[in-house]
């Protein structure tokens, strides 16, 4: 059977996955307990308390909040949105193991996320050779060292050059990758008349760009200054593809993030120039945007890994209007948000080649948190001295409250209150009175708005990978007494998955009511077919759908809450050799008496719907009669 071989695979890829490790490459983790559980900051909500707990033991994870659960391969699905096959590929290779050839998927099964990667990092080190030890990487040698970029960083970062020539890629790709995977890789792009591709970077200088597992995913471009194009971009970075998003992605984060879980802060500059200066300035904790503002991913991202989020922007006013776009967002984030504008008008890059890094750590110390960083700028844009001056500082602020999700009736409200009235020089029933109105005018706002929108949309099907999650859902909000029975069942398999035969010989899948539970059952049962063991990991392995993987994930764990394996060897040591006492005899009895409870029910529905007989019975109904008497006595006899 193919199926063996493939288990036997993902086995050994999940004994050579670390998921401690794996997941600490984009949580935060600290250990507890002796390193018996590592918590964090969970992924996958948004956590406030670290609710996200990993089992090196079990290597398994879980979420105490939003029940998300389950082993290596439901993480990374989850986290980078990869389908099964992918995900297998991806950390077969980074366990450097070669996938069977049968496993390989064929090309119209799947992306081809794996092949984006190895062609960018093919590219990566052809621009950088050329950049190195090419004649006509000169120009581009003298600029970067212009730029005061040293040796070191050349090297570390592998910065890039790209020919001025319209197919110099193209030619070094013949015979190694197609030209449509360059295409989709970005490193091409497609002629608008008589088909074709030309190179996209021409003449610049090259930032790779990385992921925060430090795989090449683009490049940022700087034409070299004495460029014979008119008019050409400054800097031209990849647009974005399979495995490129600009909004999300933290430039520099794979070499910072070391330093960014010392510190314990991390510095988000708006370029990726400025990063990697201030980087090479010795501040490895540095990330960049590109070129966007700070959005919501990116925080969630790096509140994992940092308490401290220190924004350090141009001093010109387009640094501060970037600073001030999206400060409203992050009020009510559990993160320290800093902000810094540097003086004189200066770049980070600038503010670090003129006063060096001693200079700006100090800035980023001292650097104002979000709420007083607007309380400044306010006044400093309207002055204190008239009411109305005073009213619209306090309108621009509480209009920073408003805006901010989930602040309200928090410490962090009373507290950003609490100072306006003294600096603003109000009464502090004022300014909570504004606050109520300007908080009834936005929910209106909200209201009409959310009703357009409602209307707008047209209701949406389940999506076939979810089946199982509505079930799931409903399991783990109300577990009826039916479904505790069978979760306990479960529970003693994935503990002791060596008493299966017995269970087997009294139980079958169909005395399962729980469809969800009915689906893990059965496949405890395959495995058993198979001549393997039911444990917990023989059973996460083999479960493909992320949903269910969370779901025996949330069973085992109560079994760990319910000591289920203290129980049974107290058990065992009870009654010797004897594997059917205590517990498993009651759930297996408990899961029989039901099965009787059900067929008595039946059969009373079959005597009530007999037609009326007269004085003589039919066999048929003498049968039921006494079925129910027996059922009546034993249940008597039950202990209750
Ligand atoms: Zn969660």
């Amino acid at each position: 059977m193919d199926g063996n071989s493939s288990a036997e695979f993902k086995e050994l890829v999940r004994s050579r996955t670390d998921i401690v490790q794996l997941i600490g490459e984009s949580v935060s983790l600290q250990p507890q307990q002796g390193g018996r559980v590592f918590k964090g900051l969970c992924p996958f909500h948004d956590d406030h308390n670290p609710s996200f707990t990993v089992n090196p033991e079990r290597q398994s994870y879980k979420c105490w909040v939003c029940n998300e659960g389950g082993d290596c391969f439901s993480f990374v699905m989850k986290h980078d949105t990869l389908g099964f096959p992918e995900t297998l590929e991806f950390l077969a290779r980074r366990a450097h193991l070669e996938m069977p050839a049968k496993l390989r998927r064929g090309p119209a099964e799947s992306s081809h996320k794996p092949q984006l990667y190895d062609v960018l990092m093919w590219a990566q080190d052809e621009f950088h050779n050329y950049l190195n030890s090419s004649a006509a990487g000169e120009r581009a040698r003298n600029y970067l060292r212009e730029r005061g970029f040293t040796q070191a960083t050349i090297s570390r970062c592998k910065f890039g050059y790209s020919p001025d020539d319209w197919e110099w890629l193209i030619r070094r790709a013949k015979g190694r990758f197609d030209v449509e995977l360059l295409f989709d890789a970005r490193l091409v792009s497609k002629r608008s008349e008589g088909g074709g591709c030309f190179d996209f970077f021409r003449d610049r200088v090259l930032f790779p760009i990385h992921d925060e597992r430090s795989r090449v995913v683009a490049f940022g471009g700087r034409i070299l200054p004495d460029n014979k194009y008119e008019n050409a971009q400054k800097y031209l970075n990849s647009v974005d593809s399979a495995i490129f998003h600009k909004s999300r992605l933290c430039f520099g984060l794979a070499w910072a993030r070391e330093a960014i879980k010392k510190s314990k802060t991390v510095l988000v500059t708006e370029g990726y120039t400025d990063c990697l200066k201030v980087q090479q300035a010795g501040l490895m904790n540095a990330v960049a945007t590109l070129g966007t503002a700070l959005t919501d991913s990116h925080v969630t991202l790096l509140k994992r890994l940092a308490g401290k989020v220190v924004l350090v922007y141009d001093g010109d006013k387009a640094g501060k209007d970037a600073a001030e776009r999206s400060l409203s967002k992050f009020l009510a984030q559990d993160v320290d948000l800093r902000i810094l504008t540097l003086p004189g008008d200066l770049d980070p890059d600038e503010f670090v080649t003129a006063h060096g890094a001693k200079a700006l750590e100090k800035l980023i110390d001292s650097a104002p948190e979000v709420a007083e960083y607007e309380l400044r700028v306010l006044i400093g844009r309207h002055g204190t001295e008239t009411i109305d001056a005073r009213m619209r500082i306090l309108d621009g602020m509480l209009q920073l409250l408003i805006m901010s999700p989930g602040i309200v009736g928090t410490v962090k409200e009373d507290m950003l209150i609490g100072r306006l009235p003294q600096r603003l020089g109000l009464s502090e029933s004022d300014v909570r009175r504004r606050l109520k109105e300007m908080r009834g005018e936005h929910q209106n706002r909200l209201i009409r708005t959310t009703e357009r929108r409602v209307s707008a949309t047209e209701p949406t099907g389940e999506s076939p990978q979810h089946r199982w999650r509505p079930a799931i859902l409903s399991l783990q909000q109300t577990q009826s007494k039916d479904d505790l029975l069978e979760c306990e069942l479960l529970q003693l398999l994935f503990t002791s998955p060596d008493i299966v035969d017995a269970v087997r010989r009294e139980i079958g899948t169909d005395d399962f009511k729980n469809e969800v539970l009915q689906e893990l059952l059965t496949v405890c049962f395959d495995l058993s077919d198979d001549g393997q063991l039911p444990s917990f990991d023989k059973v996460l392995t083999r479960l493909e759908c992320p949903d269910l993987k969370g779901l025996i994930v949330w069973i085992d764990e109560q079994a760990r809450e319910r000591e289920i394996a203290i129980r049974l060897a107290q058990d065992a040591a009870r009654e010797g050799d004897d594997s059917f006492n205590g517990l498993l005899r009651q759930v297996l009895d408990g899961l029989k008496w039901r099965r009787t409870q059900d067929s008595h029910r039946a059969a009373q529905g079959r005597l009530i719907e007999r037609p009326r007989e007269s004085a003589s019975l039919t066999q048929e109904t003498l049968d039921l009669l006494k079925q129910a008497s027996q059922f009546h006595q034993r249940r008597s006899s039950r202990k209750v």
